[in-house]
């Protein structure tokens, strides 16, 4: 690398847009990581990660240090309300597959300072919190940065830019590249409680359907065990943010879902509203601007896809720019990482979470018994359960990648 090659500038300190920096300063790559916010941010999103994420973690030994606060999940359930149990599935059939069988929960903001801290101990990576990128241009040579800061704004000067500022990015938008896809009508609502469900039969991760309102159950770490159980379900238009976000609303769920009288309460300790969207950017690479995690493509989280699928963009995109930029690999390499990770964005990613969602809702009641008796044969198959296991913990969306040359 000339030592006068500008740095590669990343915007967002996300978890993408940190483990991106991270995989490029450990090949000797400078980096400039641009944030808007004045820190890495709290908001509870993601939290599930899969088998290949992990081995994808562990060179710089952020696998392990995830491993020592997160909570290892080896079972998890596919259920239904009305049902019950359909099926139990045993991430342990993977053993031979990879050397993490299980999922990990882990709260996403609590990924985000390890990532910090693991990046700021190279001397060649730079961190600018209070940085919002409004605009770039690029020509042959480099491409150009404008960030906004609390004194003024700054032009910064780098070799690529990576856009991993997250679904409304703003490099997309700067880059001039297409967000093709649609937004679901209902809105996902999040509810945490201390209320422990595991006596009642659940395990640490649940997929409930049901025609009404379907439901995903996490339990997350929290500060240590017991945990907190997260659910997700939809909520349709008949309810403004404020009602979804008022305490009786979660009290409800939970008398519903443990079919316990109205007007039992429970500690509620966290709850949001949110937007769902399906969309897929047109092009991952527009000359010397990159585009990485949900800045790239946004899914429903039904599966826990779109975190993992940005830390695979992340750590394929890494290691592809490093060559470019250590002059061991023509540009043609960044074309690869398009090709890569834009048709499992597709393929799998868009596919399968809206597969799951589809299923999750089923109105149907033959199809819905249909698809509970397909489930129960599959689980109880050691060989089918596992072939399932491989398409649901994204392995076999890692191999779809990998034979594109
Ligand atoms: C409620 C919820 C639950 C979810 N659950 C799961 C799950 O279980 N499993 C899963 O895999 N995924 C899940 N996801 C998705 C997951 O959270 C995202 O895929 C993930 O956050 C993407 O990481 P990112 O780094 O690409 O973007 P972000 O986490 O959005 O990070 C983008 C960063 O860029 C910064 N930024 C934005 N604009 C600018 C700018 N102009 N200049 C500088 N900085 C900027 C932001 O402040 C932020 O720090 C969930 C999402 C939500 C909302």
């Amino acid at each position: 690398m000339s030592p006068s090659q500008p740095p590669v500038i990343v915007v967002g300190a996300g978890p993408v847009g940190l483990l991106c920096a991270l995989e490029l300063a450990r090949r000797q790559v400078p980096v400039i990581v641009l944030e808007a916010e004045p820190g890495t941010t709290l908001d509870l999103r993601a939290g599930t990660f899969h088998p290949p994420t992990l081995e994808m973690l562990q060179p710089e030994g952020v696998a392990e240090a995830m491993l020592e606060v997160g909570l290892k999940v080896r079972h998890w359930q596919s259920r239904d309300r009305e049902y019950g149990l359909i099926a139990l599935w045993d991430l342990d059939l993977l053993r031979h597959d990879t050397p993490y069988p299980f999922r990990l929960h882990l709260e996403q903001h609590r990924l985000t300072p390890i990532l910090l801290k693991k990046l700021q101990a190279y001397d060649h990576a730079q961190v600018l919190f209070g940085h919002e990128f409004i605009e770039l241009t690029q020509d042959s040579e480099r491409v150009r940065a404008v960030a906004r800061h609390a004194q003024g704004q700054v032009e910064i000067e780098g070799s690529y830019l990576v856009g991993a500022d997250g679904g409304r990015s703003a490099v997309r938008k700067s880059a001039g590249i297409e967000f093709d896809g649609y937004t679901w009508p209902e809105r996902y609502t999040v509810v945490s409680t201390s209320f422990d469900f595991e006596p009642l039969g659940y395990a640490d991760n649940a997929y409930i359907s049901d025609p009404q309102q379907w439901l995903a159950f996490f339990r997350m770490p929290d500060a240590g065990p017991p945990g907190l159980w997260r659910m997700t379900m939809p909520v349709t238009d008949e309810l403004s943010d404020e009602e979804v976000l008022a305490p009786a609303f979660a009290h409800r769920a939970i008398n519903r879902i443990i079919g316990a009288a109205d007007g039992s309460t429970y500690p509620i300790v966290h709850q949001s509203v949110y937007r769902v969207h399906q969309r897929v950017a047109q092009r991952f690479r527009v000359g010397r601007v990159l585009l990485a995690g949900d800045s790239a493509h946004v899914n429903n989280p039904l599966g826990g896809f779109g975190l993992n699928s940005g830390i695979h963009d992340a750590v394929n995109l890494g290691e592809k720019l490093a060559r470019v930029m250590q002059g061991s690999a023509s540009t043609d390499l960044l074309d690869l990482y398009h090709r890569q990770r834009h048709t499992v964005a597709m393929e799998y990613v868009q596919t399968l979470s809206v597969k799951n969602k589809k299923n999750l809702e089923e109105k149907d009641l033959p199809t819905r018994l249909a698809r509970f008796e397909e489930l129960r044969q599959t689980a109880a198959d050691p060989v089918k359960a596992r072939a399932y296991l491989l398409m649901s913990s994204m392995i076999n969306s890692i191999a779809r990648a990998n034979a594109i040359t």
